[in-house]
Protein backbone atom coordinates (compact mmCIF):
# COMPACT_ATOMS: atom_id res chain seq x y z
CA UNK A 1 0.00 0.00 0.00
CA UNK A 2 3.01 2.36 0.93
CA UNK A 3 3.99 3.02 -2.77
CA UNK A 4 0.35 3.94 -4.03
CA UNK A 5 -0.03 6.24 -0.90
CA UNK A 6 3.44 7.73 -2.79
CA UNK A 7 2.16 8.49 -6.05
CA UNK A 8 -1.19 9.79 -4.44
CA UNK A 9 0.42 12.19 -2.83
CA UNK A 10 3.05 13.21 -5.92
CA UNK A 11 -0.07 13.66 -7.82
CA UNK A 12 -1.77 15.96 -5.22
CA UNK A 13 1.37 18.12 -4.63
CA UNK A 14 1.85 18.13 -8.65
CA UNK A 15 -2.02 19.12 -8.82
CA UNK A 16 -1.84 21.99 -6.24
CA UNK A 17 1.72 23.36 -8.35
CA UNK A 18 -0.54 23.58 -11.44
CA UNK A 19 -3.22 25.47 -9.20
CA UNK A 20 -1.12 27.34 -7.70
CA UNK A 21 0.98 28.51 -11.17
CA UNK A 22 -2.03 29.28 -12.84
CA UNK A 23 -3.69 31.55 -10.36
CA UNK A 24 -6.12 28.33 -8.95
CA UNK A 25 -9.55 29.44 -8.70
CA UNK A 26 -9.47 33.12 -9.44
CA UNK A 27 -8.82 32.58 -12.82
CA UNK A 28 -11.67 30.45 -13.69
CA UNK A 29 -14.67 33.04 -12.84
CA UNK A 30 -12.86 35.83 -14.94
CA UNK A 31 -12.26 33.07 -17.96
CA UNK A 32 -16.15 32.62 -18.04
CA UNK A 33 -16.62 36.14 -17.79
CA UNK A 34 -14.57 36.94 -20.49
CA UNK A 35 -16.16 33.90 -22.38
CA UNK A 36 -19.50 35.63 -21.93
CA UNK A 37 -18.84 39.02 -22.23
CA UNK A 38 -17.25 39.34 -25.33
CA UNK A 39 -19.55 38.82 -28.68
CA UNK A 40 -16.90 39.25 -31.68
CA UNK A 41 -17.65 42.16 -33.99
CA UNK A 42 -18.49 41.10 -37.19
CA UNK A 43 -16.33 41.52 -40.16
CA UNK A 44 -17.55 43.11 -42.86
CA UNK A 45 -16.69 45.28 -46.20
CA UNK A 46 -16.74 48.63 -46.14
CA UNK A 47 -19.92 50.07 -47.45
CA UNK A 48 -17.93 53.14 -48.31
CA UNK A 49 -17.05 54.40 -52.25
CA UNK A 50 -13.43 55.04 -53.33
CA UNK A 51 -12.91 57.85 -55.70
CA UNK A 52 -13.21 56.17 -58.76
CA UNK A 53 -16.81 55.40 -57.79
CA UNK A 54 -16.06 51.46 -56.84
CA UNK A 55 -16.96 49.66 -54.06
CA UNK A 56 -14.28 49.67 -51.40
CA UNK A 57 -12.65 46.75 -51.04
CA UNK A 58 -11.12 47.36 -47.26
CA UNK A 59 -12.78 45.14 -44.50
CA UNK A 60 -14.02 46.57 -41.01
CA UNK A 61 -15.10 45.90 -38.33
CA UNK A 62 -17.13 49.13 -37.31
CA UNK A 63 -20.74 49.17 -36.54
CA UNK A 64 -21.57 51.72 -38.91
CA UNK A 65 -19.76 49.38 -41.47
CA UNK A 66 -17.68 51.88 -43.20
CA UNK A 67 -13.33 51.76 -42.66
CA UNK A 68 -11.64 54.27 -41.62
CA UNK A 69 -10.93 55.80 -44.63
CA UNK A 70 -14.50 55.83 -45.69
CA UNK A 71 -16.54 56.72 -42.19
CA UNK A 72 -17.50 59.71 -42.97
CA UNK A 73 -19.08 59.00 -45.87
CA UNK A 74 -22.00 57.20 -43.32
CA UNK A 75 -22.89 60.58 -42.64
CA UNK A 76 -25.05 62.18 -45.07
CA UNK A 77 -24.00 65.76 -45.05
CA UNK A 78 -20.18 63.94 -45.74
CA UNK A 79 -21.04 62.00 -49.11
CA UNK A 80 -19.23 63.48 -52.18
CA UNK A 81 -21.84 65.08 -54.67
CA UNK A 82 -21.90 62.86 -57.98
ZN1 LIG B 1 -13.72 51.94 -47.11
Amino acid sequence: MRPLLGVILAALAALLLVFAFTGGGRQLPRMAEALAAKPKPVLVQCKGRTVKGRRCRNMTRSADGYCYLHHNQGQASEVPRP
